[in-house]
């Protein structure tokens, strides 16, 4: 059985008055909500103050993004022992933004999914189709594409507690979500090549959707069967809203 997970964006979006209103009310909602992770990813000022405020067990922090490089003359980057060593225990990679404005590549995040999971993070790597691919019928080839990339460049290593985050890149930010239907047969698209590649891997990561979830649409998404959880963004700014997906799940 798979664990869901529900994991916050923040995005470039925080302030010491926000964390301190929000993580009291999230931490509560976490320890009634044992059996799923629930994953906080704001800003890198903020890890450690968020962090400070964590009591529930499955609460954890996650980085947005990290480097490839282990350390040494790369200015403005983060590498993954750092991540771990201010208490991350997940990390975001591949959001679409960070292809878009920082030039990340299919082949740059595999390699920084080797090195977060050897570093003791679990990566969640975000894959997802543009809205002309979708309309040229690429939607699941340029997923292939990326996840085929993902399963080259991690063949060494143990994947298992690997988590996917699919994100249609037409459904992030735009308020246009995939319907429960679109992303469970993606899901299941995705849960069978991973299966292709390794039987085992089919049991054990987690597949989540992300994409303009909401409290209205979480629960029927959610209830799909290849739906582990979800990457949230906007509605994971307010306690409020990102506790009712917690319930969601
Ligand atoms: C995201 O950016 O990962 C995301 C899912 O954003 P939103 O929920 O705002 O669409």
């Amino acid at each position: 059985m798979r664990r869901s997970i529900i994991a916050a964006n923040w995005k470039l979006n925080a302030s010491r008055s926000m964390v301190d209103t929000f993580m009291p009310a999230v931490d509560a909602q976490a320890s009634a909500s044992g059996n799923t992770d629930i994953v906080i990813c704001p800003p890198y000022p903020y890890l450690d103050l968020v962090g400070q405020k964590v009591q529930a067990s499955n609460l954890h922090i996650g980085g947005q993004t990290m480097s490839l490089e282990k350390e040494g003359a790369f200015t403005g980057e983060v590498s993954a022992d750092m991540l771990r060593d201010v208490g991350c225990r997940y990390v975001i990679l591949g959001h679409s933004e960070q292809r878009r404005y920082h030039a990340d590549s299919d082949i740059s995040i595999g390699t920084k999914m080797v090195t977060a999971l050897r570093a003791g993070l679990t990566p969640i790597v975000c894959i997802g189709e543009s809205l002309q691919q979708r309309k040229e019928d690429k939607a699941e080839s340029t997923i292939m594409r990326q996840l085929g990339a993902l399963l080259a460049l991690g063949r060494w290593v143990d994947l298992s507690d690997l988590v996917i985050a699919y994100e249609p890149i037409w459904a992030i930010g735009t308020g246009e979500t995939a319907s429960p239907e679109q992303a469970q047969a993606m899901h299941a698209y995705i849960r069978a090549e991973l299966t292709k590649s390794r039987a085992q891997l089919a049991d054990t990561v987690r597949v989540l959707y992300g994409g303009s979830v909401n409290p209205d649409n979480a629960a029927k998404l959610f209830a799909q069967t290849d739906i582990d959880g979800g990457l949230i963004g906007g509605a994971s700014l307010q306690a409020d809203s990102f506790n009712q997906i917690i319930t969601a799940v």
